[in-house]
């Protein structure tokens, strides 16, 4: 059960400047992801069932009271915006949003705005991406085999998606390309995607699944920890640990024979919440301070209650003073449910 708190603080309580988020164990939150809509044209078999209920259009925030809400962010201290969702290229006029965060990009406000999409779009607004001030996105892509990709996502087409990555570096477009990794699915793939990756100059992460929301299949079935990924690619490649950060949980390295770069995020097999800067609010203003825990603040309540930014301001203010430590997630036979009930898809990953 979510565990939703609403806004507080008397009327004397409420800032009227903006001071940085820091949360109670002293790290400064710079990062937003907002999940624009909680709705996606694929059904990944790891992230969502089939027959997702969505939530009701009425519950979520219009586009301008979501660019509302980054503005008051930002002035708060976030430097870095990640749209996400779902998939935030199937909300209609989504552009609207892309170009107002865009424009605190280019007045100096925030240092970046990018996305994480599937790619099923991209073509289609990619030099418009481009043009809005983005330039650095991820796409999420496990497997380069067409038959694979329709089972994997039910839904996607792999054509598309190939085709949104060529509009993206055409557009000048820097694309980072996310893969979840699937015990019995693409282990033996992931070499064949780095080549892939690396031969056409984009990063690689590979990801653990993480235990969110209800799906038809056993996770402890398709769990696949990285370390065994990393083994078996050290077999082939050299992995040379690098420095490179992101400001995300992923740790890199360099591949010594393509020359490009690897990322690992393991949320299961290590814990990555100790440089935590990030926290993340969904398309109807539910703010959650780890993506792993159930806590939440009701941002709605305080954005449509006043149209003084200080009361908002004071909102986030008492949400991020209950930012946790970090998650406990667990996969294996004795954890069958998920460790938090709803969809990576609420959240944006
Ligand atoms: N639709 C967009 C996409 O797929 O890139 C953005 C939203 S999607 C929820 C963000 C990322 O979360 C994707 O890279 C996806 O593979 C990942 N993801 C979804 N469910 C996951 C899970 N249970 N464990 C780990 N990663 C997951
Ligand atoms: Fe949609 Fe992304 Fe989830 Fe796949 S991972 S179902 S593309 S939201």
């Amino acid at each position: 059960m979510n565990t939703i708190a609403g806004p507080i603080g008397s009327a004397e309580a409420l800032k009227t400047s903006s001071e940085p988020m820091i949360d109670p164990f002293g790290r400064a939150v710079t990062y937003l992801r907002v999940s624009v809509t909680d709705r996606c044209d694929f059904r990944c078999t790891y992230c969502m069932a089939e027959n997702m209920t969505f939530l009701p259009k009425k519950d979520l925030l219009t586009l301008e009271e979501l660019n509302r809400l980054c503005s008051v962010f930002i002035d708060k201290g976030v430097r870095k915006i990640r749209l996400t969702g779902g998939e935030p290229l199937v909300r209609k006029n989504i552009m609207y949003l892309v170009r107002e965060l865009g424009r605190q990009v280019q007045d100096g406000a925030l240092d970046e705005l990018t996305l994480t999409t599937n790619g099923s779009q991209l073509a289609r607004y990619a030099d418009e991406l481009y043009d809005c001030g983005v330039r650095r996105i991820n796409v999420s892509l496990d497997t380069l085999d067409p038959e694979k990709f329709r089972q994997i996502t039910r839904w996607g087409d792999f054509s598309k998606v190939m085709e949104g990555l060529d509009a993206a570096q055409r557009a000048g477009l820097k694309i980072k390309l996310n893969a979840v990794a699937l015990k019995d699915f693409n282990e033996d793939e992931i070499a064949g995607m780095m080549r892939f990756a690396h031969g056409r100059g984009m990063d690689l992460t590979v990801i653990e699944t993480m235990p969110m929301g209800e799906i038809e299949e056993d996770r402890t079935d398709r769990y696949l920890p990285l370390s065994k990924v990393r083994a078996g690619l050290s077999d082939e490649f050299t992995l040379i640990d690098s420095g490179y950060q992101t400001g995300g949980p992923a740790r890199y390295v360099t591949v010594k024979e393509t020359g490009g770069r690897l990322g690992f995020i393991t949320p299961m097999t290590h814990n990555f919440c100790e440089s935590c800067n990030r926290v993340r609010l969904t398309c109807t203003g539910t703010l959650y301070m780890c993506l792993g825990q159930n806590d939440a603040a009701d941002l709605r309540t305080a954005l449509r209650a006043s149209d003084d930014e200080a009361y908002l301001s004071s909102a986030i203010d008492e949400a991020i003073g209950r930012k946790p430590k970090g998650h406990d997630f667990i996969i294996d036979r004795d954890h069958r449910r998920p460790a938090v009930a709803r969809h990576m898809s609420v959240t944006g990953g």
